[in-house]
């Protein structure tokens, strides 16, 4: 069985020809996979009867599966994915009321190896990298699952993405090409490896940036990221305004606010101070909690102040909306539990 999800456009012109039909065949096939979300061949109305039972013969679409799915109160829906191989990686479709974009928040490894003491899937270790057609899956099985054209791609699910930065580069090239995708839509989150940044400003499809930067005393960093002993912040600074000097576009800083840690007015002294000469957002992330009590929320007066005192520096500050929490689907509670 072809799976079709792994074919570039030329690849699929093949395979058309292949089982004999005409090349322009894979053009329309093309069309009903990515654009049209369907994965069923006998609701592809263009494609003829006897072409779609050769189509039923040969190939499957995708070769994952959903292992299970939750939609939370605020219309958060969660897919659990599973692989050929029996790994799975988490999926979450975001929507927006006021917004008519739909955003799907992919994972680009099953587990991460950069130990993030806050976050779930750090906990659970690294198992494998996703291919670039695997992390494609995970849009398509969406699009298929509700029929919808998802228009934003955020790579902040599990995994480091510049961990996997081949594969995450070549699902990008798709997204964009395939799916159609602007790369203003695109956005990859990391955890700050400088050498990488300073890479992904040579490839021919330069995203979004978001740094999970969450804490701008290096002390305190280490404590909470151990990748803030490879690449400090001073050099991850040095890596941004790269970025933000080759694209002129801004990178986000997502923060997130843990409750007497990293709340502190002391600490959004240091934040500024960081961000005084740089293009920058910022996104603060009230902690959300993962099962072990280490860490605290924030409360709201300490929230407030905080954004205040970025705003005083002029930068633009944005407070997450928490979103599908109630089903384990807010940022960092993604574990990939099956
Ligand atoms: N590895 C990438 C992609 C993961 S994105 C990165 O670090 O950016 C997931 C986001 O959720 C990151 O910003 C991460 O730091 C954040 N996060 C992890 N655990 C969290 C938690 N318990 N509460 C709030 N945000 C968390």
């Amino acid at each position: 069985m072809e799976v079709l999800a792994k074919l570039n456009l030329s690849q699929l012109e093949n395979f058309v020809e292949s089982l004999g039909e005409k090349k322009f065949r894979a053009k329309q096939l093309f069309s009903w996979i990515y654009s049209k979300s369907v994965c069923d061949f006998d609701l592809m109305s263009d494609i003829k009867k006897d072409f779609r039972e050769k189509l039923k013969e040969n190939a499957v679409i995708l070769d994952t599966k959903i292992k299970k799915k939750q939609v939370s109160a605020d219309g958060t829906i969660k897919y659990l994915i599973e692989y050929s191989d029996g790994n799975c990686a988490e999926t979450v479709l975001m929507r927006f009321d006021n917004r008519s974009n739909l955003s799907a928040c992919v994972s680009s490894q099953v587990g991460c190896y950069m130990g993030c003491d806050f976050c779930a899937t750090a906990k659970r270790g690294f198992i494998r990298n996703l291919e670039p057609y695997e992390i494609i899956s995970q849009i398509l099985t969406i699009q298929q699952d509700t029929g919808l054209k998802v228009t934003n791609v955020v790579f902040m699910g599990q995994g480091e993405p510049l961990n996997n930065f081949d594969n995450v580069f070549s699902a990008i090239e798709a997204i964009n090409t395939n799916l159609n995708i602007g790369i203003r839509r695109i956005t990859i989150s990391t955890c700050g490896i400088a050498d990488k940044i300073k890479k992904m400003c040579e490839s021919d499809f330069v995203p979004t940036l978001a740094i999970s930067l969450h804490c701008a005393d290096s002390d305190v960093r280490k404590q909470i990221m151990p990748v803030e002993n490879k690449y400090s912040l001073d050099e991850l600074k040095k890596s941004l305004i790269y970025y933000t000097d080759k694209t002129g576009k801004r990178v986000t800083l997502e923060y997130i606010l843990i409750g007497g840690l990293t709340d502190t007015k002391q600490m959004a002294q240091k934040l500024c101070d960081y961000i005084k000469d740089l293009k920058c957002n910022i996104n603060l992330i009230p902690y959300n909690p993962i099962g072990v009590d280490k860490y605290k929320k924030p409360n709201k007066k300490d929230t407030m102040i905080f954004k205040y005192l970025l705003e005083s520096q002029g930068k633009k500050v944005t407070v997450r909306l928490e979103r599908g929490a109630d089903i384990d689907a807010a940022c960092g509670q993604l574990a990939g539990k099956s």
